[in-house]
């Protein structure tokens, strides 16, 4: 299978080749036509190392209406290094759509350098940390209004790091019109208890 018959737009897939994607893996096989066929919850069960950033983000640069100004999709991810790792996947895939704005924000480094570029250019797609989330959300520097879809990345991760009250905070926002697209390695009984409290009927794969 190609990434065209996955239905991604032509404008993403120029873009994978300098990547050196040229093959879609399996979960993207699984998750990518899923996502753009029809609005879902849905559960990744994979490790790092499948291709999970391009399932889950090429499916939402896809959703994104760049003529929209405001933020439509967030990622959560565990770490500053996955964050950043995620944005730079995210803003290499849209490389041919450059209406679109990727932000990456996490704790750890000076919030007023990024409250200036979120207000400077509102980001379509924002990655981060949860704590430096919740403290751009309480400051009303980031809205969820617009949003459409929360990615949870190692969501196990996150948990583990202790940013359990963070991630409910956050998903309390999550609304019957917004989605969230799960992805970890472990179903433990605490993202169990995530998927029971904010999620509704997900899909499930698991590579
Ligand atoms: P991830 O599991 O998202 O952390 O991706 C792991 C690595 O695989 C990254 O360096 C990606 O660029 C690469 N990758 C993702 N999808 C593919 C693909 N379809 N073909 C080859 N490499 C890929």
């Amino acid at each position: 299978q190609t990434f065209e018959e996955l239905g991604l737009s032509g404008e993403l897939i120029q873009s994978l080749s300098e990547s050196s994607i040229l093959k879609p893996t399996e979960i993207q096989r699984l998750v990518i036509p899923t996502l753009l066929g029809k609005q879902t919850d849905l559960i990744g069960l994979a490790q790092t190392g499948t291709g999970k950033t391009a399932a889950f983000g090429l499916p939402m640069l896809d959703l994104i209406d760049a003529k929209q100004e405001c933020t439509q999709g967030v990622i959560l991810a565990p770490t500053r290094e996955l964050a950043q790792q995620i944005a730079k996947s995210l803003k290499a895939f849209s490389s041919f759509r450059k209406d679109i704005i990727v932000e990456v924000v996490y704790g750890g480094a000076p919030i007023i350098n990024q409250i200036k570029a979120i207000k400077k250019n509102t980001p379509h797609v924002l990655v981060a940390t949860p704590g430096r989330l919740k403290d751009l959300l309480k400051r009303k520097v980031v809205f969820f209004d617009d949003v459409r879809t929360f990615v949870l990345d190692e969501a196990d991760e996150m948990l583990n790091m202790g940013f359990k009250e963070e991630i409910y905070e956050i998903l309390a926002y999550a609304d019957q019109e917004k989605n969230i697209w799960l992805f970890s390695a472990t179903m433990a009984s605490d993202i169990r208890a995530i998927v029971k409290t904010f999620m509704h009927k997900p899909v499930e794969f698991s590579v």
